[in-house]
């Protein structure tokens, strides 16, 4: 494979998509070797094939706010790659988003999805729409004018779109309900939906508690255990928050948490019930955490979060939002393990710093695959019309993060014993992707 022919040539063909590009860079990197020991996936020309989405959707969004002005905004949908199912990945709603963000964002599902070992491939969607400051009539306006274009692409055996970043329960109903107004049938063609309306039980917890599972797992894999240990988080939404939550339950202290404002630090351990108060029901901003904990502190530099001393970070935010510095903080106040809960938030100098440094780093293919494990398990259950209790959705899910760090394991071993959870997930995820899309011929 020549990577650097396959990355100039995405990059003369989108220069702005640096994300993108980012993302298939570290791929490749990691599949090099079990790529050329395969000479049907070049005969197949299946890296060339993979790096470019099958079908890329873009559409107007107009709607009226609550003034009666006439807004519009860009909607996306990439139908990325479906060898190993339908489509299936979030939608995320944020004023900073480009046809860039949602590539990387699509191209990382593809992989994540087939590691859970469900029928799934590989998505993403959204627009630069800004769900903060709006009212509900105004998001539900928004909402219901997306899917009036939407809905024509996707369906419960075509495309399965979730929620991202801005795209939660409250937006999910409102989707939900146009899509089945105009089609007039009742399917799970998204995930995450309520419990009462054909939702699954876990989901909202699920990439929280799943990144929690594949960390206890790897804290196992090194004799030791998540009860003691301090945690720092980022982030004060849905992946945080329920990251926080069984931390806690585990007996562990998460010390830090933060919003794209700043972050707060307890060293008494964060009062979670405070944080879903202010974030969850007011949808308000962490610097009221002081408010009422004096002993906290607020910072308006995010990235205090990766100064304390800690034992396990949790970067739950956004993209590249830890760089080489905090890398260095974190393994200075003796850090054992960085597992990404966003999508890509460990920037690739400070990935290449922590393995080099043998500090574990559980790339968020790997640690943040439990929310689309638990729609996939949505989707079974919608199209079994039945609905599992809790904890038969948390035990699945449970052992969908064993399985996935077993296969990190598996490919990720290096000669001195030192596991590469990067490379592990990328192989094994591209294996299970290249060797279906041998099998499907060249289409
Ligand atoms: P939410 O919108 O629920 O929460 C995002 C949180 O991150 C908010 O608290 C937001 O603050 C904060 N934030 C945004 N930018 C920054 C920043 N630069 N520094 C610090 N905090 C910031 O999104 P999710 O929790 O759903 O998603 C978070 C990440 O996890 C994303 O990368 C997403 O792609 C990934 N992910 C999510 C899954 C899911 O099931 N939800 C599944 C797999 C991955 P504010 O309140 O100010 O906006």
């Amino acid at each position: 494979m020549n990577k650097n022919v396959i990355i100039d040539d995405l990059k003369r063909k989108a220069p702005n998509e640096a994300e993108f590009h980012q993302a298939v860079k570290e791929v490749l990197a990691s599949i090099e070797q079990v790529y050329d020991e395969n000479p049907q996936f070049e005969a197949n020309k299946i890296i060339e094939r993979l790096v470019m989405p099958e079908r890329i959707i873009m559409f107007r969004v107009p709607w009226s706010d609550d003034e009666g002005n006439v807004q519009i905004n860009q909607g996306y949908r990439i139908e990325f790659n479906s060898s190993m199912g339908p489509y299936k990945g979030g939608l995320r709603f944020h004023p900073d988003v480009s046809l860039g963000t949602f590539k990387f964002l699509g191209f990382e599902q593809i992989f994540k999805n087939a590691l859970t070992g469900l029928p799934m491939g590989g998505g993403k969607g959204g627009s630069d729409f800004n769900p903060k400051g709006k009212s509900d009539s105004e998001v539900m306006r928004f909402c219901q004018s997306f899917m009036t274009e939407l809905y024509r692409h996707i369906g419960a055996n075509t495309d399965v779109p979730a929620g991202d970043i801005g795209v939660g329960g409250r937006e999910i109903g409102y989707l939900y309900g146009q899509y089945k107004r105009i089609v007039n049938r009742f399917e799970g063609v998204l995930t995450g939906k309520g419990t009462g309306w054909g939702g699954s039980f876990i989901r909202k917890e699920a990439t929280g508690y799943g990144l929690v599972y594949i960390t206890q797992h790897w804290l196992q894999e090194h004799n030791d255990d998540i009860k003691g240990k301090t945690v720092a988080i980022s982030g004060a939404g849905n992946v945080a928050i329920y990251a926080a939550e069984k931390v806690i339950e585990l007996g562990g202290k998460v010390i830090t948490m933060s919003d794209s404002n700043g972050c707060i630090i307890d060293e008494n351990g964060i009062d979670l019930a405070l944080i879903k108060q202010i974030k969850e029901i007011e949808r308000g901003r962490i610097s009221e955490y002081t408010n009422t904990h004096k002993q906290a502190k607020y910072s308006t530099n995010r990235n205090d979060v990766w100064k304390m001393r800690c034992d396990i970070a949790l970067p739950c935010a956004t993209q590249n939002e830890l760089d080489l510095e905090a890398a260095k903080a974190l393994q200075d106040n003796d850090c054992m393990v960085v597992a990404e809960g966003a999508n890509m938030p460990v920037t690739p100098d400070a990935i290449d710093f922590l393995l080099e440094n043998k500090v574990g780093m559980i790339p968020g293919k790997a640690a943040n695959a439990g929310g689309v494990a638990v729609s996939g398990l949505e989707m079974t259950q919608n199209s079994m019309m039945l609905q599992w209790t809790p904890k038969e959705v948390d035990d699945k899910l449970f052992q969908i993060m064993n399985t996935i760090h077993d296969q990190c394991v598996k490919y990720g071993k290096q000669p001195d014993g030192y596991v590469n959870y990067v490379k592990g997930a990328n192989i094994a995820g591209f294996l299970k992707v290249a060797n279906a899309m041998v099998d499907h011929g060249i289409i």
